[in-house]
C-alpha cells in the first residue's frame, strides 16, 4: 500500500522511535501516547484491519504484544497494561493498517477505556445473542 503511513514506517521509509524489528513486525513508541511506553505492534504486511489479517500474523502479533507488554511492564513499573486493537471508524480506528496498542496504567491515571454497559439484556436476550454469534462461527 503505497500511500499508507503504517506501511512506510514499518519498512523504515518514515523514521519512528522502535523499540522492536523482526522479519515481520515493527514496535514503535505512538506519537500521541496515552501514558510513557504507548507502544504499536504494526505487522509489516499491510492488512486494513483484522478481517483482513491472515489468522498466523494475527497469532503472531498477539505473541509479539505480550512480549512487548512484559518489557513495558519492566522498563515504567506499570500497575497495569491495555492491549487495545480497534477495527473500523466505529470502533475508534484512524489508522487503516492494523496494529495492536500496548498501554501501560496506573492506579488513577487519566486514560480512558471502557467497556461500558449501555445495553439491557435480560435473561433470554443473552440466549438469543449467544445463539446469533454460534451460528456465524
Ligand atoms: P487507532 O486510533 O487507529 O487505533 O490508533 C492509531 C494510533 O497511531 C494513534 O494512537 C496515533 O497517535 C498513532 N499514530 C498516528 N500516526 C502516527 C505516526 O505517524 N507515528 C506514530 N508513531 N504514531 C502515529
Ligand atoms: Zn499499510
Amino acid at each position: 500500500m503505497s500511500d499508507c503511513i503504517f506501511c512506510k514506517i514499518a519498512e523504515g521509509e518514515i523514521p519512528s522511535n522502535t523499540v522492536y524489528e523482526d522479519d515481520s513486525f515493527r514496535v514503535i513508541l505512538d506519537l500521541n501516547p496515552a501514558n510513557e511506553g504507548h507502544c504499536l505492534v504494526i505487522p509489516k504486511k499491510h492488512a486494513e484491519d483484522i478481517f483482513e489479517l491472515d489468522s498466523q500474523t494475527a497469532a503472531a502479533a498477539f505473541k509479539t504484544a505480550k512480549k512487548i507488554a512484559e518489557a513495558v511492564k519492566k522498563a515504567f513499573g506499570c500497575d497495569g497494561i491495555n492491549i487495545l486493537q480497534n477495527n473500523g471508524e466505529a470502533a475508534g480506528q484512524s489508522v487503516g493498517h492494523f496494529h495492536i496498542h500496548v498501554i501501560p496504567r496506573y492506579h488513577g491515571d487519566a486514560v480512558v477505556i471502557k467497556s461500558q454497559a449501555v445495553k439491557n439484556m435480560n435473561p433470554e436476550d443473552f440466549v438469543k445473542t449467544r445463539d446469533k454469534i454460534i451460528k456465524s462461527l
